[in-house]
């Protein structure tokens, strides 16, 4: 295994209450590489009973956290943000290991995690209220906002930093305390992180990382009653089960779910920067995101032109083990990735589309699969119906304005969008169509620490990041206040 500059930081223990813990009640499952199915580290499988300890520890530690003030809160924060900084070579490295992206790909990852965490710093000192003046005399409305309380949150695979950042960044900044339950593909770094956090400062119980069965952790999480909030990045059919589990408890919910991103390409629009942008949302971490271009709408006049540039950059794409020199797709995660994969292109070429490029499981073998383009693509081809999650862009032609926006909308997701065009008018209106909670203009890279990212429709709810991000960890409190 590649080492770590410090080695301490391959922790191989969930976290409760601050202590390190090795030996789940069930045992321990093994973390392989996804790229060459080597064995990384033996992960604990908590029992019900430890996700349960680590909740008691959440809900004891929020009184004291909450009641810090926020500068406190914030200088913590600031100084996780700088170790991450300061270790963000081990981190990507762990990345590459457990995920399998590009190590220059995983390092972006981590400046992307990291900004969460110093943005969060900022805001957790801008939690503020409001005072009204009240439809009767002598009376005044005043308005606090206050931390939910104990929050868990439930992480995919694909960006094993990033998702936790931005969900306990902003949950710590506000007073919340929090259990963190990472895909199972990546406790790694998610073990990291938490130890990181510990080192600046984060008291023990206040963060902590539990392991194991995900149905098992899941139901302790929507049932009991101590935990306020559960935030969920990953697939709309599991945000479903999350959501009726909950009811019970009447939990807030913050929902990062599945889409199914258009990408639009108009007549007018630059052939150069629409294929630069695909190529960054189509083709990074091997298609592996919920905002990946998923169908490709090009128009008539500038349909070939398109494709033939795509297909020169697509084929030239270097396929590899992360820490390879240049390399830029890794391998997928898993062999029920690559099935999919499979299957979606068969279906395609069944319906009567054709490969540009590539289409095969990658000669490397194992999960690595060829960059794909295919053309001559249409609505009823599952390519464009579901999520494909892999590399592969499916090129469809439109003739006009309305039949790209209804195609488009055409979908139960409604996440991210891009459209390409140089007219202005063009650009508002379309913007205004989409059903979707983020537009890409022009650009492929849409997600950064300032902007609020979500959905609408079913791929989700609520926004994480921004100045919006911390308000899904705060209540608001509303004071009727006579003679003030
Ligand atoms: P993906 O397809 O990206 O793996 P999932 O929605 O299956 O997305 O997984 C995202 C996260 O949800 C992972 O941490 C996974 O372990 C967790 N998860 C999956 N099923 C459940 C469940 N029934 N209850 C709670 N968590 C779950």
């Amino acid at each position: 295994m590649q080492i770590l500059s410090d080695a301490s930081l391959l922790r191989e223990a969930a976290l409760i209450d601050g202590q390190w813990i090795s030996k789940g009640a069930g045992g321990s499952v093994v973390l392989r590489n996804p790229a060459s199915g080597n064995i990384l580290a033996h992960i604990p499988e908590l029992d019900r009973a430890q996700v349960e300890q680590a909740i008691e520890a959440a809900h004891t530690a929020f009184g004291p956290w909450s009641a810090r003030p926020p500068k406190e809160r914030s200088t913590i924060l600031r100084r996780w943000f700088d170790l991450i900084v300061a270790n963000s070579d081990d981190l990507a490295r762990l990345i590459v290991l457990e995920e399998g992206k590009p190590f220059a790909e995983a390092k972006g990852e981590v400046a992307y995690a990291a900004s969460f965490v110093e943005w969060f710093a900022e805001e957790a000192k801008r939690v503020k209220g409001d005072v009204m003046g009240a439809p009767e005399p002598g009376r005044r409305i005043v308005t606090l906002k206050e931390p939910v309380g104990v929050c868990a949150a439930i992480t995919p695979w694909n960006f094993p930093a990033a998702m936790i950042t931005r969900k306990a960044a902003p949950a710590l900044a506000a007073g919340c305390t929090m259990v963190v339950k990472p895909a199972e593909q990546t406790p790694l770094t998610a073990f990291a992180l938490a130890d990181l956090a510990s080192r600046a400062g984060v008291p023990a119980g206040v963060l902590n990382v539990v392991t194991g069965d995900a149905r098992t952790i899941g139901a302790e999480l929507t049932a009991n009653p101590k935990i306020r909030k559960i935030t969920f990045t990953g697939s709309t059919e599991v945000g479903r089960i999350l959501i009726a589990q909950s009811a019970g408890t009447i939990k807030k919910m913050s929902m990062e779910l599945g889409g199914n991103a258009p990408f639009i390409v108009f007549d007018d629009a630059d052939v150069d920067a629409a294929v630069a942008g695909l190529l960054a949302t189509k083709y990074r971490n091997t298609g592996q995101a919920c905002i990946s271009a998923n169908r490709v709408y090009v128009q008539d006049g500038i349909h070939d032109r398109f494709a033939a540039a795509l297909v020169e950059r697509v084929a030239a794409l270097r396929v590899g083990e992360g820490f390879e020199e240049g390399v830029q797709q890794g391998p997928l995660i898993d062999e029920d990735a690559v099935a999919k994969v499979e299957s979606h292109i068969a279906d395609a070429l069944a319906r009567g589309a054709t490969l540009a490029t590539g289409g095969s499981r990658h000669a490397r073998g194992g999960q690595f699969f060829e960059p794909t383009v295919l053309t001559g693509v249409t609505a009823d081809m599952l390519v464009t119906r579901e999520e494909t999650f892999g590399p592969v862009a499916p090129l469809v032609r439109f003739h006009d304005e309305a039949e790209a926006i209804a195609m488009a909308n055409d979908t139960e997701f409604g996440l991210a969008a891009y459209l390409f065009s140089r007219d202005a008018a063009r650009i508002w209106r379309v913007a205004a169509a989409l059903q979707s909670g983020m537009v890409g203009i022009n650009t492929g890279l849409i997600s950064n620490e300032i902007a609020p990212f979500g959905g609408v429709k079913q791929s989700g709810l609520g926004r994480e990041g921004s100045i919006y991000g911390i308000d899904e960890y705060l209540e608001l409190k509303y004071l009727a206040w006579e003679g003030a």
